[in-house]
């Protein structure tokens, strides 16, 4: 039997009818850059989510840039990042010209480590990057208060993470901005580039509307510096179709999270963490096991496709080099970059299929 990591064909082929109707109207109506389908995503997103606002940017690393932006990080500046997740969560840090300082992660959940975080704290630090990777929220409560005690500018990056909640409160409504990416392999995917800004903040909303677009608050006329960081007009078209899908796609992901969970025996593979504080909406499904590569190749030799996400930690990636960390820095994203393993998972995968990766797994020795 044969179990691609991602195929999303699948949900693609079951919407498109749907979709290609809602192209040909955007198309035909000449909405190309933002505009009424952007408008009615963001309208939508933000009330499907529980947003009090919702920005569409032209992808998840632009929301980003624009917190970074709108939090006013300077050269100079230090804003703490964890060193294992996508590279795109310490980007808009360098773009500012401020310093990405990163802090290491908790084992158990691959999140940013409170502890860590504390200890990372200078009086350069302005802000904190925290990233709700695979889909589990991190630990916010104890995130909060020590960047509340610090004075830190709060960006959550919650590009894995849409629909997750902690303790009852949608990710994104903790710090000062949060950040969406709908890259097509996301839960919630474009056919192209996309992202959103969310902020429960007035000011910071309005600011980040200010940078969207140039600056631009008449025509022509640029209060602060800006960008281009607009949502086109196709992929708001396309979420509208696809966003009443994500509950159901969301509740999916769980019940497979969950066969898995019963179904992988503890001495075959450490499951990931389920903390009692918000369950995951599984982007991922990420193990770990000290012989991973032997146990990828198991897999692989019985037609179930793996990734490793992510391979090496931030720390460590040439583009950081200046930043003069080196190996043995950060224990915990060294030991989870060097044992994780992650799973298919995605909400067309069948039940004949999830049985095939638990029995995979179980039968490696
Ligand atoms: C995907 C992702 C991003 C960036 O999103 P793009 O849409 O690819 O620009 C940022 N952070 C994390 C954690 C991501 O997974």
């Amino acid at each position: 039997m044969k179990v691609p990591f991602l195929d999303l064909a699948l949900q693609h082929r079951a919407l498109r009818g749907e979709a290609m109707a809602a192209l040909a109207a955007t198309y035909d109506a000449h909405r190309f850059c933002l505009g009424k389908d952007v408008e009615d995503f963001e309208g939508n997103f933000a009330s499907a989510l529980g947003y009090p606002n919702a920005l569409g940017m032209n992808s998840g690393t632009s929301p980003l840039h624009v917190a970074c932006m709108a939090a006013g990080f300077r050269p100079g500046d230090e804003v703490i990042v964890p060193p294992f997740t996508f590279i795109a969560s310490a980007w808009g840090v360098n773009y500012v010209g401020a310093t990405p300082v990163f802090a290491d992660i908790e084992e158990d959940t691959f999140n940013l480590d409170p502890a860590a975080l504390e200890k990372a704290i200078t009086p350069r630090t302005k802000g904190v990057v925290v990233v709700h990777l695979f889909g589990l929220p991190a630990r916010m409560d104890e995130i909060m208060a020590i960047a509340r005690r610090h004075g830190l500018f709060v960006i959550e990056d919650c590009a894995q993470a849409v629909g997750a909640r902690y303790r009852g409160t949608p990710v994104g409504l903790f710090g000062d901005a949060a950040t969406f990416s709908f890259y097509p392999t996301k839960n919630l995917g474009a056919c192209g580039e996309g992202g959103a800004f969310v902020s429960r903040r007035p000011d910071v909303a309005a600011q980040a509307r200010l940078i969207r677009v140039h600056g631009m608050e008449r025509r022509y006329h640029h209060r602060i510096v800006g960008g281009n960081f607009r949502m086109d007009g196709f992929q708001g078209a396309l979420l509208n179709v696809k966003l009443p899908h994500l509950l159901s796609w969301t509740a999916r992901r769980r019940a497979i999270a969950r066969s898995y969970r019963e179904g992988i025996r503890p001495e075959c593979a450490a499951l990931p963490e389920a903390p009692a504080y918000g369950e995951s909406v599984y982007h991922q499904f990420t193990l770990t096991h000290p012989r991973r590569d032997a146990l990828r190749e198991h897999l692989t030799a019985r037609g179930v496709g793996t990734d490793l996400i992510y391979p090496v930690p931030l720390h460590l990636q040439p583009c950081f080099a200046n930043l003069g960390y080196a190996r043995g820095s950060f224990p915990a994203a060294e030991k989870a970059a060097l044992t994780c393993l992650s799973l298919p998972m995605f909400p067309e995968l069948t039940d004949e299929q999830v049985a095939h990766v638990v029995d995979s797994v179980n039968s490696f020795r």
